[in-house]
């Protein structure tokens, strides 16, 4: 059987800068996750509406991490744990393996949430992975290009009025108003909260919505979804109306629930999960009664923390420190929290920074930039990303449409993340 000092599960925000703080001190480190890349989640939304090509968010893990040598990089999906004998299964597109660690660093993430109505995933349109982008794109292109009388092909709900909601909501209805005019679109953004980016409040919700209500969307708040039924989505009003809206494409982004390994994990260590079945880690970011074992990021609970990428790569950081020894074991993780943004359209978004700074419009525009441009991973995906943006943004282009193969309304390029995490699921199952 494989040994390694350190395991890292999971190439997303977390798991990348565990391993990258590790390199540091040349600390023998075996990364496995799930899909060849590191998927830079924040711009899925970009992906689905044509922005960005796929590949400029998502760089090969393998390739990111090259110049580190004492990190190997495994593409396979964990489905046991051993915390006591401190070994993990894993199956690969070869057949299921095991590997013995020292100490573990858990960061596999969150999928989609349907508050107990999973069989809503099959009937919307999820942005969690690259295929989900990739799907949703497709989507909307055959939409937009329907005849201008079928209502239903150019009518979006999105549910979920956090960033991601209002960002891809944002950005449909700019498809529908800047490059596909032929029929006009009509999006309806649903949210159960009183307000539009409700972690947010006060001036900056305030500006997202005026923005989002001016360029046309109906932005509906204090609405929940009742019923999900081919075409037609049962909305419940703030007034306690029922409201039928027909609508082809439904984008879902309304909550979240913890990746299938939480409760491996949970299960191994003694660990409480919460509702969503995220881990109550230890404030040392150890999980249950294992001080060999940590887990990050979205699977986790600890401090109200948000589900937000700087709190995955803080704590990656945080933990790899106790284990190469530049941190005391067993302190307690602090949160550094630097802010946070959303693009509402084309040239606005709001930013909630440090100090009560708060950005809305233009200048919170040219701050998301840069902060996404600086977060972005590879000097080629940098470039490419700018060059996407200029086209997009400042003329009417849309890069990533030229990707979708419009005779059957699939990817051209084959998604071979897609393709090999199915693979090794079933050969797990
Ligand atoms: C659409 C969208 C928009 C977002 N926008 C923002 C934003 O604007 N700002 C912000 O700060 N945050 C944003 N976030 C949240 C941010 O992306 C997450 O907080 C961050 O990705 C969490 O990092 P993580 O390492 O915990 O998980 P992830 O980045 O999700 O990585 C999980 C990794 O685990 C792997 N994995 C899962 N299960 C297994 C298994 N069993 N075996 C092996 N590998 C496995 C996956 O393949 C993946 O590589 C957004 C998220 C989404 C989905």
């Amino acid at each position: 059987m494989r040994s390694t000092e350190v395991v890292v599960i999971g190439s997303g925000f977390g798991g990348l800068a565990a391993a990258k703080q590790l390199a540091k001190s040349n600390v023998e480190t075996v990364l496995i996750s799930a899909t060849a890349e590191h998927l830079f989640q924040p711009l899925l939304y970009q992906v689905a509406t044509g922005v960005l090509p796929a590949q400029e968010i998502a760089p090969q893990i393998a390739e990111v991490l090259a110049d580190k040598e004492s990190i190997s990089v495994v593409e396979g999906y964990v489905t046991a744990l051993d915390a006591r004998q401190k070994v993990l299964t894993y199956s690969t597109a070869d057949g299921v393996e095991q590997i013995a660690y020292e100490y573990l660093i858990v960061a596999a993430g969150a999928s989609q949430g349907y508050f107990g109505h999973d069989e809503w995933a099959d009937c919307t349109f999820s942005l969690k992975t690259r295929a989900d982008a990739v799907d949703l794109r497709a989507h909307l292109l055959d939409c937009f290009e329907a005849p201008a009388n079928d209502d239903a092909a150019h009518t979006f709900v999105v549910v979920g009025a956090g960033a991601t909601g209002v960002e891809v909501a944002g950005q449909i209805q700019e498809l529908g108003n800047r490059y596909f005019t032929d029929a006009p679109a009509t999006v309806h953004l649903v949210e159960g909260a009183g307000d539009v980016l409700p972690v947010y409040g006060g001036k900056l919700s305030a500006f997202a919505r005026k923005t989002l209500e001016k360029s046309g969307i109906d932005v509906m708040t204090g609405t929940v979804v009742t019923d999900i039924q081919g075409e037609a989505v049962t909305v419940r009003t703030a007034d306690g109306d029922d409201r039928v809206l027909r609508a082809r494409t439904v984008v879902w982004s309304a909550g979240v629930k913890a990746t299938p390994l939480a409760a491996v994990v949970a299960e191994a260590t003694g660990c409480d999960t919460d509702r969503a079945g995220r881990l109550l880690i230890n404030p040392d970011l150890t999980v249950g009664g294992r001080a060999d074992v940590f887990a990050i990021g979205d699977m986790t609970s600890l401090d109200r923390l948000p589900g937000q990428s700087p709190v995955a790569m803080q704590q990656g950081r945080h933990a790899a420190d106790m284990i190469r020894g530049t941190t005391v074991r067993g302190t307690r993780f602090r949160y550094l929290d630097k802010g946070s943004m959303a693009v509402v359209n084309r040239h606005n978004a709001v930013v909630d920074a440090p100090f009560g700074i708060k950005l809305t419009g233009f200048l919170g525009w040219l701050t998301w930039l840069g902060v996404h441009l600086f977060y972005l991973v590879g000097f080629r995906n940098r470039v490419g990303a700018v060059l996407s943006w200029f086209r997009s943004f400042a003329g009417k282009a849309r890069p990533g449409f030229a990707q979708v193969d419009r005779r059957s309304a699939r990817p051209e390029e084959p998604d071979a993340d897609r393709a090999n995490s199915r693979d090794m699921v079933e050969s797990a199952a």
